[in-house]
C-alpha cells in the first residue's frame, strides 16, 4: 500500500519510497513486539500516517469524478460544475470548477487572496445560512 504512490510516480507529493519508517511507526504506536493484529493496525491507520495520506485523497478524487454541483463556475461559466467545486469563503456566490482551479485561470481584477472550500460531493441547498 505504501509503495503505490511510487508506482504512480507520485513520490514527490505523497512519499512512498521507504517502507521502514511506517512499519516502525506502526510498531511504536501499537507498542507491539512481534506482530500487529488487525485492531491495532486499524487504530494506527486512523491517525492517517503520512505514508497512506494518498488513500483519503484518492477516495475524494473517485467520489468527485461523478459529482454534479448546482453551481456555475465564475470563471468559465460551466454549469453545472462537474468534479471538484471550489467555493470562496470570502465572496458570496463565487465558485470555481476544477479545470479553472487546476489550470490557475484567473478573473480579471480578482485577487485569489482568500480561502476556498473544496467540495468533492454535491451539497444540499435546502438550507440558508
Ligand atoms: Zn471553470
Amino acid at each position: 500500500m505504501i509503495m503505490i504512490p511510487k508506482q504512480l510516480g507520485e513520490v514527490a507529493a505523497f512519499g512512498g519510497s521507504n517502507v521502514d519508517p511506517s512499519v516502525k511507526s506502526c510498531f511504536e504506536y501499537t507498542k507491539a513486539k512481534e506482530f500487529i493484529n488487525l485492531e491495532q493496525f486499524l487504530n494506527w491507520i486512523k491517525l492517517e500516517p503520512q505514508s497512506i495520506v494518498w488513500l483519503p485523497v484518492l477516495h475524494r478524487l473517485s467520489v468527485a469524478e461523478s459529482a454534479r454541483h448546482e453551481a456555475k463556475c465564475s470563471i468559465c461559466k460551466e454549469y453545472p460544475i462537474i468534479g471538484f467545486r471550489y467555493r470562496s469563503l470570502k465572496h458570496f456566490n463565487f465558485d470555481i470548477c476544477q479545470n479553472c482551479f487546476f489550470s490557475g485561470r484567473k478573473v480579471k481584477g480578482f485577487k485569489f487572496d482568500h480561502p476556498l472550500l473544496e467540495y468533492y460531493s454535491p451539497i444540499s441547498h435546502n438550507f440558508i445560512k
